[in-house]
C-alpha cells in the first residue's frame, strides 16, 4: 500500500549497530519527515480506535515518540512503560529474559485499572520480549489488552510466536 511504501522509504538500515552483525532499523528519518510522521500517527490512532482501546501504553523510548501523538489523535490517555527505576510513584514491575541476562520494565500502578483496554505501541518488534512483558504488566494490573501495534515487525525473528500466549487472541498489528 502507499503508506507502507512511504514508511519504508523513511526507515534507515544501519549495519553493525549497536553491535557487529546487527542491522539496526533507524526511524529518525521518518520522524523528521512531517508527511511520514503524520501518516504513521494517523495509522496508529486508527488502529487504537478500531480495536476499542481506551488507553495507549508506549514502550520506552521510541514507543513514547510514536505512542504519545497517536494517543492525542485517538483521544485516549497515554501511559509510559519505563525501564526499571525511572518512575517516581508506586510501580508494578515485570522482568523478562534477554539474549544475555535480563531486564525489567515498570508502570505506575495507578495508571492502569480494571475496565481499561490498552493498546501497546512501539517502533520495532524484535524478539517480542519487551512487548510480552508489557502485556503481562497490563493483565496483572487487571486491565484488558486491546492489542499491540508496531511500526515494524522483524519477521525473521520469532516475536509474533513469543507474543501469542500473552496476546490471548488480541491482534498484533505491524504497519
Ligand atoms: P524485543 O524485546 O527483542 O522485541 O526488542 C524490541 C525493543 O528493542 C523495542 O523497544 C525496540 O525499540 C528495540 N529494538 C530492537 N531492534 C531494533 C531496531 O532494529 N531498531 C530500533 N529499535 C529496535
Amino acid at each position: 500500500t502507499d503508506i507502507k511504501e512511504l514508511l519504508l522509504s523513511r526507515i534507515r538500515d544501519v549495519a553493525d549497530y549497536p553491535e557487529p552483525g546487527v542491522l539496526f532499523k533507524d526511524i529518525t528519518p521518518l520522524l523528521a519527515d512531517p508527511a511520514a510522521f503524520t501518516a504513521l500517527t494517523d495509522a496508529l490512532a486508527e488502529l487504537t480506535v478500531r480495536h476499542g482501546a481506551t488507553k495507549i501504553v508506549g514502550l520506552e523510548a521510541r514507543g513514547f515518540i510514536l505512542g504519545a501523538p497517536a494517543a492525542v489523535r485517538a483521544g485516549v490517555g497515554f501511559i509510559p512503560v519505563r525501564k526499571a527505576g525511572k518512575l517516581p510513584g508506586a510501580t508494578l514491575g515485570q522482568a523478562y529474559d534477554l539474549e544475555y541476562g535480563s531486564a525489567e520494565i515498570e508502570v505506575h500502578a495507578e495508571d492502569l485499572s480494571v475496565g481499561d483496554r490498552v493498546m501497546v505501541i512501539d517502533d520495532v518488534l524484535a524478539t517480542g520480549g519487551t512487548a510480552e512483558a508489557s502485556l503481562q504488566l497490563i493483565r496483572r494490573a487487571g486491565a484488558q489488552v486491546a492489542g499491540v501495534a508496531v511500526l515494524m515487525e522483524l519477521s525473521f525473528l520469532p516475536g509474533r510466536q513469543r507474543l501469542e500466549t500473552a496476546l490471548a487472541g488480541a491482534p498484533l498489528e505491524a504497519l
